[in-house]
C-alpha cells in the first residue's frame, strides 16, 4: 500500500516536471526572427533601453525594445541611426505589442546623410512619412524599396530636394492618392500648359476656375515630372538647375497630399524650410 503510494507520488512528481520542461522550451523555443530592415525611428527608454520602430522587408513595420542600447558600450552600435539599414534579429513576445530585439548588423551606412543636419532633415522627413502611412505588420516591399531607394541617393548625390520629391510623389501614388494630372479634378477641363492648383485640405487638382482661396499652383514643369518619375529609373534623372523649381512644388503637392489622407500635420515639414 505504501509502496503503491510512494510509487504514484513519484509518477506525479514527474508528471509535473516534463510539464513545466516543456513549457520552459516552448518559452526557450519561440523562434528568432529575422529581417532585413530599416531603422524609422528609435526613442530613448529608461535608463538603459531603446524603443525601435523599423521597416522589416518581411515582417512590415514593427516597434521593439533594444535593452541597453542607451549604454556607452553597447552591443547595437551605429545600427539604430535613424535610417540605417540593418539586418536584424527579434523575438515576437505572444503577450506584448512590443517585440525584443537582440541583435542588429549594419548592412549599409548613410553616414554621411546622417550627420549632416541639412541631409538629416531629409531622412526625418522620410521617417515621418512612413511611420505615419505604414500599418504596423503589414509587409510592403514596395515602400521598403522606395526608402531604400531615396537614401541611398541623399547619400550618393549629397542633396535631399530631388530624392524627397521623388520619394513623396511615388508614397502618395503607392497609397492610391494621386489625382489626375492633366485634368481639374473638379469641372475636368484639361489643364493643357496652365498651373493647376492644390492644398492639403482637398485630395485633387483644380483649374484657375475651380480653386479655392489659400491654394498653391503645380506647374507644367512639375507635373511633367512626376511623368518623369514614373517612367524613368531614378537613379538616371539628374537634377538640373532648372528642376529645383518643380521638384519643390511637386514635393510640396504631395506632402500635402499626404498630410490630407492621413489626417496628420507633418512636423519635419517646417524642418525643410531651413536645411
Ligand atoms: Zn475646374
Amino acid at each position: 500500500m505504501v509502496i503503491t503510494l510512494v510509487l504514484r507520488v513519484r509518477a506525479f512528481r514527474t508528471e509535473c516536471r516534463s510539464w513545466f520542461d516543456a513549457a520552459s522550451a516552448r518559452r526557450q523555443l519561440m523562434p528568432a526572427r529575422e529581417t532585413e530592415a530599416i531603422i524609422l525611428k528609435t526613442f530613448p527608454l529608461g535608463e538603459a533601453d531603446r524603443l525601435v520602430s523599423f521597416l522589416g522587408r518581411s515582417s512590415g513595420r514593427v516597434r521593439g525594445v533594444a535593452s541597453g542600447a542607451r549604454r556607452l558600450k553597447n552591443r547595437y552600435g551605429s545600427t539604430l541611426e535613424i535610417l540605417s539599414h540593418v539586418q536584424i534579429w527579434y523575438v515576437e513576445k505572444e503577450t506584448r505589442e512590443l517585440v525584443r530585439i537582440q541583435q542588429a548588423e549594419l548592412l549599409e551606412s548613410f553616414h554621411k546623410a546622417q550627420s549632416d543636419y541639412g541631409l538629416s532633415t531629409g531622412l526625418a522627413v522620410i521617417s515621418e512619412v512612413s511611420e505615419l502611412v505604414l500599418p504596423e505588420h503589414e509587409v510592403s516591399e514596395a515602400m521598403f524599396r522606395l526608402v531604400l531607394l531615396a537614401v541611398r541617393e541623399i547619400e550618393r548625390t549629397g542633396d535631399w530636394t530631388l530624392p524627397l520629391s521623388y520619394f513623396a510623389f511615388w508614397t502618395v501614388r503607392l497609397g492610391g492618392w494621386l489625382p489626375r494630372f492633366d485634368r481639374c479634378s473638379q469641372c475636368g477641363t484639361p489643364f493643357g500648359g496652365k498651373p493647376a492648383f492644390y492644398d492639403a485640405r482637398h485630395s485633387g487638382l483644380f483649374c484657375e476656375k475651380c480653386r479655392r482661396s489659400g491654394m498653391k499652383s503645380l506647374q507644367l514643369g512639375a507635373r511633367n515630372l512626376a511623368e518623369r518619375f514614373t517612367g524613368e529609373r531614378f537613379d538616371r534623372i539628374a537634377l538640373e538647375k532648372p528642376m529645383q523649381e518643380s521638384a519643390r512644388e511637386l514635393r510640396e503637392a504631395s506632402l500635402a497630399w499626404i498630410e490630407h489622407h492621413t489626417e496628420r500635420r507633418l512636423a519635419s515639414r517646417e524642418l525643410l524650410e531651413t536645411a
